[in-house]
């Protein structure tokens, strides 16, 4: 089967679907093989592309001439040289051109932010509302953020919001931020728009925009860290959900019974010793060793905390998100350090922490890429 042949190609696969084998799931599997293939920035001709997928010249074609039709990927040139005796083959890349996705942002401080973007994620229109710490945020402040965005634009395949907490089938759970509980967000902006919604966790988008436009390979853990903390992990190109859509919510994980308070009901979870404005805090107008020593602790804390999961899961890439005042040489080296006092062994190498380079973005280019992926999906 190509899918097993190609486990480790940028196809992500979605946990919990099985694979039948009725024709049109072939189709799909088929279309998401080779589309995999292109995404984001790699161009190959048909022949190419049956060469690296194991389908046949008809298959391939057929599935190639529907996705030219619909606009997912574009000819755009030829080959440089000719491989055997045929002429050269027309090169097939994803097309930023004609479709459009439409995401918004939740996981910020103080911002709800939205953007049309193309098939690659990039943003191309945006629009913002700044929110004050009293805003009341429902699904109509949201669909209003969406139509101005909508105004004059077509072909857009979907929309695509990013929100912090354990969010599962469109409905969120739990969000601290907002007071949400058990809030389905999808179905009333699916029922305005009329277009397919999806609402996904803003590190798992994060996640998904570091594995396509940073340097991460098929596995990883990815942690944000900013106004609270959170992890997403990859293996084998899956991002992996949990049991209760809640993989990842290590910020309430207690790691001290006896420090303070949490909202949770617990004491000393992770988020109540490390976040953004808990450690800006901390350093406000103490001298700057001091708070390069905040950092460093930081630092450690958070290594600490990662060293079990990395033994685990024997995860090599660990990527963190979040503000470059945080996030800075101090951090990373201590964590770096605590990492490598912790974890490497005779017979475990190295495991690198590293700041995601994806920049602010993030979060909506992976909350597009999720859109672009159910589409290729259908
Ligand atoms: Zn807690």
């Amino acid at each position: 089967m190509p899918q097993q042949q190609y486990a480790n190609s940028l196809v992500l696969k979605t946990p919990g679907t099985s694979v039948k084998a009725s024709p049109s799931d072939v189709r799909r599997n088929n279309r998401s093989l080779i589309f995999g293939l292109l995404f984001p920035d790699s161009q190959y001709s048909r022949a190419e592309l049956g060469r690296k997928t194991g389908l046949s010249r008809v298959a391939v074609s057929d599935v190639v001439s529907d996705m030219l039709d619909e606009g997912l990927i574009y000819e755009n040139g030829y080959e440089t040289k000719a491989r055997g005796k045929g002429k050269r083959g027309t090169l097939l890349g994803v097309d930023p051109t004609r479709l459009r996705v439409i995401t918004v942002d939740l996981s910020q401080n103080h911002l709800i932010e939205g953007a049309v973007t193309d098939l690659l994620g990039t943003p191309l229109q945006r629009n913002e509302l700044a929110l004050s710490a009293t805003d009341h945020v429902d699904e109509h402040t949201i669909c209003e953020l969406i139509k101005k965005l909508m105004v004059g634009m077509e072909n857009v395949i979907g929309i695509s919001v990013a929100a912090t907490g354990v969010v599962q089938d469109g409905i969120i759970r739990q969000s601290t931020v907002f007071g949400w509980h058990d809030f389905d967000l999808k179905t009333p902006i699916e029922n305005r728009f009329g277009l397919p919604v999806i609402v996904a966790n803003d590190v798992v988008c994060s996640m998904l925009a570091e594995r396509f436009f940073g340097s991460a390979g098929p596995n990883m853990l990815f942690v944000k860290l900013d106004r609270g903390i959170g992890a997403a992990t990859l293996i084998n190109d899956t991002a992996i959900i949990g049991e209760n859509h809640a993989s990842g919510e290590i910020g309430h994980i207690s790691m001290d019974p006896d420090g303070p308070k949490c909202p949770c009901g617990k004491r000393g979870c992770l988020e109540m010793l490390v976040s953004a404005p808990l450690l800006r805090q901390q350093m406000y107008g103490a001298p700057a060793e001091k708070q390069v020593k905040i950092l460093q602790e930081a630092g450690q804390r958070v290594a600490s905390a990662l060293a079990m999961p990395i033994g685990l899961l024997d995860m090599d890439d660990i990527c963190i998100y979040g503000p470059a005042d945080i996030i800075n040489t101090a951090f990373l080296s201590s964590a770096q350090d605590q990492l490598d006092r912790t974890t490497t062994s005779m017979f475990r190498k190295h495991a690198t922490i590293r700041r995601c380079e994806c920049g602010p973005n993030a979060t909506m280019r992976g909350a597009a890429i999720t859109m672009v992926r159910d589409f290729v999906d259908r």
